[in-house]
């Protein structure tokens, strides 16, 4: 594309339709589309109108003849100790042996399958083999108990469930079969078909006529040709759940051509890989960044990606490091969870490893607060782009684009909107624009770009009224966070509009107090919500996690402890911002994807039901909170 990302941005908006219809270049149409946007039913857009493609045949069979013989999956399991590199021949071969299973079991265009499975290779299998045949995937993560699965077998009704005898996390085998068998039972929706893979970790009592097992199946079929089956454009290709962080998480449903175009297209403008190159993400593909970038987006380029199997601290914490130099990798995808928890190990793990290799580590999920982002920039020697996004739009909203122009990153900021997406930051009251150094709700006037989510599964009317009327006097898209813009374009998020507290008047983001919370030393993570107060209407206050807990085992020492931390707070952000009190924890409740759930800390801070836990990491955490609080 070349020139700056503003003008590049400028374009998208003002000429959408050339813009996209250029990036469509990007993958393979088995027939050419007819229109590249149709948005006659605001706010739902339709991109690539008559097109026909299909995601698996631009993610494997388009590389065959250039990329045959070289890395698509690099299976890596520091719990199994297993590591299997796949080619991309070896790999369609798989995903057809798969596919085959599937119209084996009555899988055909546009039926549902849930895969409830580990990070195993077998999982990217049964992903592609449904984009093969136009099955519609919804992928649950594997860590969930029955109660949300059953909630999401209820609502995909899928006719077949891809699912395996156990995962494994940090050395704990957890049998998934069980778990799946009483899902079943708790949902109204029953599948016809279960199919099996046996990693021989945990025993199984299979269902007769609707169990069947993979590697039976899978030797019936070993010579099987599936052709691709070309799909329009707008048909749906998966359904996700949101990480579920503020409530009942919803269904996003995403299409086949939008969606191979955006991902193709950020490949090159904001990631900057390459055919014959390794892309390692180290988030699970029951999350958008797993789909997105463990495997669609890579392969799609053509990349090899590694599928990891594994904590980022098993065997030590270099383990991500070590594949790094072992693979060669160039570009790399996590979250600053992931980062946070490195960061109380020993930092010599960063530089044992030869990372030179790495182009840049991409950080998203949740705010990379500046501390976090220096460490590991710092400790690393690596270029650090945080990225900015949704489930929901399933690429970044906000970030740099290096492919495009070498924007400098600057610490604490995500960047810049990306071509694309219209993005405004609004007044939550008035729904007006708001200037520079203003915060603001982060909006995007529709049609969203292409990759975007389509609509909620199932249900139009959530779609609009969940994201489109929530700002006042105009149809635009809410993201739900709050931001801000420097006067040079660069965009700093604020945190969530529901975790914002009033204290006397002054209406403070969370987000800003656990800023400069983490930024003590001793401080390794922290969560901060607003509690009722007679006096103030809310006070501020923190749950931490320290470096070394060990420091504080005196009543003295924690006592000091929160004072410092509260004297920092003051310094930076004024005597209005200090917590009331500042707790120390071990563990903060997180959901699953490593998202702090602050709605339960607040509402067990209030005396409140901690409401909807289905998402959560460890219960126990919450413990924690309670006994801080006794
Ligand atoms: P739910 O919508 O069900 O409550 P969720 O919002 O946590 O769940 P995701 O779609 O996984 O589910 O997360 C997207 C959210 O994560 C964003 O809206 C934002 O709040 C946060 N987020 C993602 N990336 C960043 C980032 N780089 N900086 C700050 N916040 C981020
Ligand atoms: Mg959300």
């Amino acid at each position: 594309m070349g020139g700056s990302l503003k003008a590049a941005h400028a374009r998208s908006i003002e000429d959408r339709e050339g813009f996209w219809a250029e990036q469509a270049q990007l993958i393979d149409w088995h027939e050419p589309f007819e229109k590249v946007l149709d948005y006659s039913r605001p706010p739902f857009a339709r991109w690539f109108v008559g097109g026909q493609t299909n995601l698996c045949h631009n993610a494997v069979d388009r590389h065959l003849d250039s990329l045959g013989d070289e890395p698509a999956l690099i299976y890596v399991s520091t719990e199994t100790d297993q590591e299997r590199v796949y080619t991309f021949r070896e790999l369609h071969a798989e995903v057809v042996r798969m596919a085959a299973i599937m119209q084996s079991l009555g899988v055909g265009r546009g039926d549902r399958v849930l895969i409830y499975m580990p990070m195993v290779a077998e999982a990217i299998f049964a992903m592609l083999a449904c984009a093969r045949i136009g099955a519609i995937h919804s992928v649950v993560f594997g860590g969930f108990a029955s109660g949300s699965l059953a909630s999401r077998i209820e609502d995909a009704s899928p006719s077949l469930i891809v699912s395996a005898d156990a995962g494994s996390r940090a050395g704990k085998v957890i049998a998934y079969k069980p778990l799946l068998d009483e899902a079943i039972r708790l949902s109204s929706h029953k599948p016809a078909n279960v199919l099996m893979v046996d990693r021989d970790l945990a025993p199984m009592t299979m269902v007769e006529g609707r169990d069947h097992d993979y590697s039976t199946l899978r030797e019936r079929h070993l010579d099987a040709k599936v052709p691709v089956t070309w799909l329009e454009s707008n048909e749906v290709s998966y359904t996700l759940y949101t990480s579920g962080t503020t409530g009942r998480p919803k269904g996003v449903q995403r299409d086949v051509g939008g969606y191979a175009v955006a991902l193709a297209a950020s490949m090159k403008h904001i990631y900057c890989g390459n055919a014959g190159e390794t892309y390692f993400s180290s988030s699970d593909i029951g999350w958008v960044v797993g789909h997105s970038y463990i495997v669609y987006g890579p392969l799609i380029a053509g990349m090899a990606t590694i599928v990891y199997e594994g904590t980022p601290v098993r065997p030590d914490a270099g383990i991500l490091w070590q594949l790094v130099e072992k693979y060669r990798v160039t570009v790399m995808f996590s979250a600053p969870t992931a980062i946070r928890v490195l960061k109380k190990q020993d930092p010599s793990h960063l530089t044992r490893y030869d990372t030179s290799s790495l182009r840049a580590l991409f950080l998203a999920g949740e705010p990379l607060d500046e501390p976090t982002a220096r460490w590991i920039s710092e400790g690393l020697g690596r270029p650090i782009i945080d990225n900015y996004w949704q489930t929901e739009t399933g690429w970044p909203i906000l970030t740099v684009a290096h492919g495009i122009e070498q924007t400098p990153t600057r610490l604490g900021s995500p960047g810049m909107p990306m071509y694309g997406y219209d993005v405004r930051l609004l007044h939550e009251q008035t729904g007006r624009e708001v200037g520079a150094n203003e915060k603001g709700v982060i909006a995007i006037v529709p049609p969203l770009p292409p990759g975007c989510m389509q609509t909620v599964w199932g249900d139009d009317d959530r779609f609009v009224s969940t994201y489109f009327e929530s700002i006042p006097g105009r149809q635009v898209y809410s993201t739900f966070d709050w931001g801000i813009r420097d006067d040079d374009g660069y965009y700093f998020i604020l945190g969530r509009t529901d975790d914002v507290i009033n204290v006397a008047g002054h209406r403070l983001g969370t987000r800003e107090i656990e800023e400069s919370i983490s930024s003590h030393p001793a401080v390794a993570e922290v969560a901060v919500v607003g509690v009722a107060d007679q006096l103030k209407g809310q006070v501020a206050v923190g749950f931490a996690v320290l470096k070394d807990p060990g420091s504080i085992e005196q009543a003295d020492a924690r006592l000091a402890l929160e004072g410092e931390i509260m004297r920092t707070v003051d310094r930076q952000l004024g005597a209005v911002a200090r917590p009331a009190r500042v707790h120390f924890v071990t563990l903060l409740p997180k959901t699953r994807s490593g998202k702090v759930l602050r709605r339960s800390i607040q509402a067990l801070c209030e005396g409140r039901d901690p409401g909807d836990l289905t998402t959560i990491e460890d219960p126990g955490a919450l413990d924690q909170v309670r006994q801080a609080l006794a």
